[in-house]
Parts: structure tokens; C-alpha cells; sequence
């Protein structure tokens, strides 16, 4: 994630300059195409889909349950996991497929040492 000094935050993957395939993580060989040393930076999507999600009940102390954790196919192709926010954690809510877009937020208000916030992404449906 970055966060540039003035504008919003955003999400960076890299993008294999010869077929398009995005990744989240650094790598110098395309593992759709082969490749090698095309990959460009690029600004992920915003906006994607719900392709999986589970609800998570127990988990670290502290950090408050249920919520859900989700798994978003981007508009530009790349896969990203994390979690989603502004919807009940009921199945009978949750639809695969349906839009969301990508949001910034203090993480689930965890602090550092030093009293200050995470910054963190998460899903939110999409109005
Ligand atoms: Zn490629």
C-alpha cells in the first residue's frame, strides 16, 4: 500500500507489460506469458468483485468478531484479500459477485507503540 504525501492512498501491483497479467507481489518473470523483466507499477483498481469470503468467528483476543474476511477479483484483474466492512456478517447478505469497491481505514483500531493508527485497506459493497 502507499500512501502519497498529498491525494489517497492506494493499492500497487505489478503488471506484466507483455500480455497485461497483474500481480500483487514483485517478480521479474511473467508466470502467464514468461516474460522476463517487463513488469510496470501500476495503481490496482478500486473497484472489483466478490469472488469468495468467509465469516471469521474466533480469532487473535482483541480484535473484535465476527467479521469477514474476503477474497475480491479487482477490475483490472488482480486478486486481493482482505476484509469486508459495511455489510452484517450474514450469509443471506453477502453475495458473490456483487460489487465493492476498495476503502482506507484505521485498522480495526489497532495501535502501534506509539499510539498511532494502522493504516489499512478493506472492502465495503459498492452503493
Ligand atoms: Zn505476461
Amino acid at each position: 500500500m502507499k500512501i502519497p504525501e498529498s491525494g489517497d492512498p492506494y493499492l500497487e501491483g505489478h503488471k506484466c507489460g507483455s500480455c497485461g497479467a497483474m500481480y500483487l507481489g514483485a517478480r521479474s518473470v511473467c508466470s502467464k506469458c514468461g516474460a522476463r523483466d517487463q513488469m510496470q507499477l501500476t495503481r490496482l483498481a478500486k473497484t472489483g468483485k466478490l469472488y469468495a469470503y468467509s465469516i471469521v468467528h474466533r480469532t487473535f483476543p482483541g480484535i473484535e468478531v465476527p467479521y469477514i474476511s474476503a477474497v475480491v477479483d479487482l477490475d483490472d484483474g488482480a486478486t486481493l484479500k482482505g476484509n469486508l466492512i459495511g455489510i452484517d456478517p450474514d450469509p443471506a447478505k453477502i453475495k458473490f459477485d456483487m460489487p465493492v469497491e476498495v476503502v482506507f481505514a484505521d485498522a480495526l483500531g489497532r495501535k502501534d507503540r506509539e499510539g498511532n493508527s494502522y493504516l489499512s485497506f478493506f472492502f465495503k459493497p459498492k452503493a
